[in-house]
């Protein structure tokens, strides 16, 4: 099946007047031309609000909870760099600068994959958005039916692959019998099955599921460790689960709700953008777009368009949306959420 005369036609619509807004934007506002500071200076601004309330927070003059929530919104635009930067649109001429941003961000978030890894399977979304080998989106459970089992692994990609591992292998092999997956993409998923979440992300990953059963434990009166092995342990798990893991499990938490739910799976074609994705900024998302920049707004315009920054995105949100209501791109159709992310 190809995209469908009336869809091509609204693509095409669509996607001239996002450009359009983004050109006046940039002829509006000319600091926009300095994207590679803008971006450079948001990753030093973010990660030191997060080292310096993590100082705060270490001699005791911040909650705990204030601390996971400031790095939980300050981590949010670090991913926004990474995608960006995955995009090329930061030092696409310095294969040094990415390198050194993507460090960064990979080490702020480090229940994330790998972004060298993540950059291959994110640009495989946009050309297979809303198919069985949409990895990317499928990862973060997209395309499952709701339940308690999709509501732990929403924020859990180490969980999501484990409960499903025995049909994710069965579907890859379908799906490469069949032409739908390259030697290449083989080979990547190999990849990301051995480097994706190493050398950060599975000692992360182990490190709060200890904690957290350290927590439950001790919340049934259960002695697990002797005090002062805890006492030493704690010392220097506490800054790791409470700077690095814990406000990303939350934000991640955020974000994969809102981008699962928010693209459609199943019924789309390869590249029938306006199937693609749906504009998810109901007010009851807001506590979760806090923690994702607005992605539940924002995201359907990238599809559309994507060689423009986050921020220039948010920009053209007022127009983006108008747009999109006269050419009937969906706006929270929360029906899709049973059944199973489908368009229809
Ligand atoms: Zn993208
Ligand atoms: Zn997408």
């Amino acid at each position: 099946m190809s995209i469908n005369i009336a869809d091509q036609e609204r693509i095409k619509r669509i996607t001239l007047a996002i450009r359009q807004e983004h050109e006046r934007l940039r002829s509006t506002y000319s600091w926009l031309k300095f994207q590679d500071f803008i971006g450079f200076g948001l990753l030093i601004v973010s990660t030191s609000m997060i080292l310096c309330f993590s100082w705060l927070w270490h001699i005791e003059i911040i909650s705990t909870w204030f601390l996971v929530i400031w790095v939980a919104f300050w981590t949010s635009i670090l991913h926004e760099l990474e995608h960006d930067l995955i995009h090329g649109l930061y030092f696409k001429s310095s294969k040094f600068m990415t390198n050194v941003m993507f460090g960064v961000v990979w080490i702020f978030r480090p229940l994330t994959l790998n972004p060298w890894i993540r950059k291959y399977w994110h640009h495989h979304h946009h050309q297979h958005s809303g198919k069985v080998i949409d990895i990317e989106e499928r990862g973060v459970t997209n395309g499952e039916r709701w339940s308690l089992k999709r509501l732990i692994m929403t924020p859990d990609l180490l969980l999501s692959f484990l409960f499903r591992c025995v049909r994710i292998f069965t579907e890859i092999k379908t799906e490469f019998k069949s032409g739908n997956l390259s030697e290449k993409d083989m080979k990547m998923l190999r990849k990301t099955l051995l480097f994706g979440f190493m050398p950060i992300g599975i000692p992360a990953y182990l490190i709060f599921y200890i904690w957290i059963f350290l927590g439950v434990s001790s919340w049934f009166g259960i002695e697990i460790m002797e005090a002062t092995l805890l006492a030493k342990w704690s010392s220097f798990t506490d800054p790791l689960i409470y700077v690095f893991i814990l406000p990303n499990y939350i934000r991640q938490f955020c974000l994969h709700f809102i981008t699962s739910n928010m693209h459609f799976y199943g019924d789309v074609e390869d590249g029938d953008i306006f199937r693609q994705t749906q504009v998810l900024n109901a007010w009851w998302t807001w506590p979760f777009q806090l923690f994702c920049f607005n992605f539940g707004s924002t995201h359907s315009i990238h599809h559309f368009v994507v060689n423009e920054p986050f921020y220039t995105r948010q920009m053209s949100v007022k127009r983006a949306h108008l747009i999109f209501r006269e050419e009937g791109v969906k706006f929270n159709d929360t029906a899709s959420f049973n059944r199973a992310n489908s368009y229809e």
